[in-house]
């Protein structure tokens, strides 16, 4: 398949640049001067080639985020922090083009895409954190201490970043991951270190360029590309504070033993399998397009995609009819074309694996209702799949497949809905589709999920928490929860 859109001349002007590591503001080869090859999931050419980070590598950005932390970056003013802040999320902005192009070449979303969403998304949360640096405050408190009596003391508590920071993330939302997770960390006074993932390294890197442009002190923001191994470290290091996670589960939970050795923070942003349900009532105009979405976005390369369908069954034909119409419409093509509304998934392990849980679910008895298929042409893409007549205890309904394949089921009872629905060992998403507002907040409350978007889908804001409960992870991105988890309170007391 040919290159139908065009890559403009920053982008092309950045692919063909050597991409090296980011340590103590240098770019700099890796310690055992390997590369790898960046991919474009649309075709599979290799477009760019990035440094192979490793151990060794780790251990100089450590040192390095260690020296910014202890140095420079301690001693600047809040006000200055915020800044800096703010003016990454002007840069993100005013290459706002060059990153959504990147993003698309290299992740395979759709150009269109990036530029609506994930690029703004990303710029929001810069700013966002930039208002909370002036804002992070401890409190005074009135003590009693009954067995001192008649001594009086002042008592007060501060907030003081959490220290080095390693952040390791994944390849559905790479620069807007980059994001969330660098802008609290750096409100709250951290240092960084980023391990990017391997299949989507490139935003990250243009990123950590805006970054060094915006003027942040070296060594404040660390960008180590690798693989799992360097990502290990990273979780493991004796001289990392904290380590922040998103990607898979099974990672998830590596993450945690690895932290165990000096008992590092740990926050997590793991896997979903979140149910979206449609009741009777609907507004079915607004919902059937809104499962689509919530299934069909990103690919379903989406953590919190609806990817449980629950329909009443007064509506289940109607609606499996019109999320079909909507699966058989939706145009696949390169990220790059501005026609195309779905891209490749990111790789072919990527669609491997969609495609053995689509086999896995029709081998079980599901039936296929739209798609079906991948492509059978250079490049990863799938198209949008419906499973209809799962049952509960399918693979398909109990695993995450992290593509663009939805499975329906049916209920017609509140109450067996609800045990349905909270029946994984996720919580990160759930959808409610209904007039009945009241019914809404009941079932939402009822819910072990993170967050409930009610008649509407993959709604996001820099301001609103977002993550899992039960194994889905641990801690919050996004919002004044994001920002605390980068921070430790110091209680001072003193005698008057
Ligand atoms: P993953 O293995 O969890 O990768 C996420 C990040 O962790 C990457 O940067 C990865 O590096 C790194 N990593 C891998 N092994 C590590 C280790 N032992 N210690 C520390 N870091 C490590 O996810 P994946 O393999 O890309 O995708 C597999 C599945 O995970 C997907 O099919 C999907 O179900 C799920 N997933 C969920 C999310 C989410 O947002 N919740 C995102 C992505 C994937 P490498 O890139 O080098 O492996
Ligand atoms: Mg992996």
């Amino acid at each position: 398949m040919g290159m139908i859109g065009t890559v403009n001349a920053a982008a092309r002007k950045f692919l063909s640049q050597p991409h090296q590591l980011l340590i103590d503001g240098q770019w700099v080869a890796s310690v055992g001067g390997q590369n790898f090859s960046v991919e474009n999931p649309a075709n599979g050419d290799t477009i760019s080639q990035v440094a192979k980070g490793e151990a060794p590598d780790v251990d100089l950005a450590v040192r390095a985020a260690r020296a910014a932390f202890e140095g420079p970056w301690s001693k600047i003013s809040a006000s200055d922090r915020g800044r800096l802040l703010w003016k990454i999320a002007d840069l993100i902005e005013q290459n706002a083009d060059e990153l959504a192009q990147l993003e698309s070449l290299d992740n395979g979303k759709p150009m269109t895409v990036a530029r609506a969403a994930d690029v703004p998304l990303a710029a929001d949360i810069f700013r966002y954190m930039a208002g909370w640096t002036t804002k992070i405050a401890g409190k005074t408190f009135p003590l009693s201490v009954p067995y001192t009596p008649g001594a009086e003391y002042f008592a007060y508590t501060s907030k003081e970043p959490v220290g080095v920071v390693g952040q390791i993330i994944p390849w559905n939302f790479p620069l807007l991951m980059a994001s969330w997770k660098l802008a609290p960390a750096l409100a709250a006074g951290c240092t960084v270190i980023l391990k990017p993932a391997e299949q989507t390294p490139l935003t990250a890197l243009r990123l950590a360029q805006l970054i060094t442009e915006a003027g942040l002190p070296k060594g404040v923001v660390n960008v180590v590309t690798g693989f799992g191994d360097a990502g290990a470290h990273l979780a493991q290091h004796p001289l990392v504070d904290k380590v922040a996670f998103t990607g898979s589960t099974e990672v998830g939970r590596l993450i945690v033993a690895a932290a165990a050795g000096n008992l590092k923070k740990v926050t997590l942003e793991l896997g979903g399998k979140s149910p979206n349900i449609i009741f009777d009532d609907a507004d079915l105009d607004l919902a059937i397009p809104g499962a689509a979405n919530a299934i069909f976005f990103n690919h379903g390369q989406c953590c919190c995609a609806g990817s449980r369908l629950f329909i009443h069954d007064k509506v289940y034909d109607k609606v499996l009819d019109g999320i079909a119409k909507i699966a058989g419409s939706i145009q696949l093509g390169e990220g790059l074309d501005p026609a195309t509304q779905m891209g490749p998934l990111v790789s072919r392990e990527q669609l491997d694996r969609v495609c053995s849980y689509v086999k896995s679910g029709v081998d079980a008895g599901a039936r296929v209702v739209a798609g079906g298929q991948s492509l059978g042409r250079s490049g990863y893409f799938m198209q949008p799949t419906i499973l209809a007549d799962t049952r509960s205890d399918m693979k398909v309904v109990r695993e995450e497949i992290f593509g663009p394949v939805v499975v329906a089921l049916r209920f017609h009872d509140d109450e067996d809905l609800l045990r349905q629905a909270n029946d994984s060992e996720y919580g990160l998403a759930a959808g409610i589709w209904t007039r009945d507002v009241k019914k809404a907040h009941q079932v939402s409350a009822r819910l072990r999920a993170g967050t409930t978007w009610i008649n509407c889908y993959n709604i996001f804001d820099a301001a609103l928490p977002f993550g899992g409960y039960k194994q889905s992870g641990w801690g919050r991105e996004m919002g004044e929860e994001a920002l605390n988890l980068y921070l430790e309170t110091k209680s001072v007391c003193l005698l008057k």
